[in-house]
């Protein structure tokens, strides 16, 4: 049974002296959450998690920014690895799209199915990079994967499945090298804690210390990694 990605992220914890949980999103759909003195953080996550699908509904709310939409003119920018590089049309190019000299070069004859060939190209990148960067992190922190799979999925940015199958969705490639490494790291950590628990997110800081930045880039931009 696959094991889905939905960590629900406490953004900020307020003690207060109140006797019950408070849940607010922030208008950047940031969670606040105002918490007794003295209830135990595991306590505060269980009803947390317990209140995901209202979190989560009032977060799209707010987070319902349309994607940046792609006509494939010359000097449109693209992402790749957190930069981004502007589109140029050639003649009659092989393959039909490379990144070369700080650009996209497409060919003319390819703009009618662009972006099919640009996600071909995501794709094929993608899988280089999730390999090279699941194989480098397995290796550092020893823990180890069956397989490796690019999904096209849309939010969900990476999962991990009790045949310890990792999957990452091929958008994800265009997101900066940390955010990268970060879901990477965040699917590694499932293969030893399932869930997201305190020893899971103690488990991922202690592999990737800056993780927090990484997390919050994704879910700033995360809506920009879209064709
Ligand atoms: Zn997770």
């Amino acid at each position: 049974m696959p094991t889905s990605d939905d960590a629900i992220h406490i953004d900020r914890l307020i003690r207060t002296k109140r006797r019950t949980l408070a849940l607010q999103i922030g208008a950047d759909g940031r969670l606040i959450v105002r918490a007794p003195q003295r209830m135990p953080l595991r306590d505060i996550e269980r009803h947390v998690q317990a209140r995901a699908d209202w979190i989560r509904k009032h977060q799209e709310r707010f987070r319902a920014r349309p994607a940046p939409e792609h006509h494939y003119r010359p000097g449109e920018r693209f992402l790749y690895l957190g930069a981004e590089y502007p589109l140029a049309l050639v003649e009659n190019a092989r393959p039909a799209l490379a990144l070369v000299d700080g650009e996209f070069r497409l060919s003319r004859a390819a703009l009618p199915r662009a972006r099919q060939v640009f996600t071909a190209w995501y794709r094929a990148r993608a899988r280089e990079v999730f390999t090279q960067r699941a194989v480098e992190h397995a290796r550092q922190v020893g823990v180890s994967f069956e397989n490796l799979r690019v999904s096209s999925a849309r939010t969900r940015w990476g999962s991990c499945s009790n045949q310890r199958t990792l999957s990452f969705t091929w958008r994800l490639v265009m997101a900066p090298p940390e955010a990268i490494d970060y879901v990477v790291i965040h699917e590694l950590a499932h293969l030893q804690v399932r869930g997201h628990s305190r020893d899971f997110w103690a488990l991922v800081a202690g592999w990737m210390p800056a993780w927090q930045p990484a997390a919050a880039w994704l879910k700033e931009n995360g809506y920009k990694l879209s064709l």
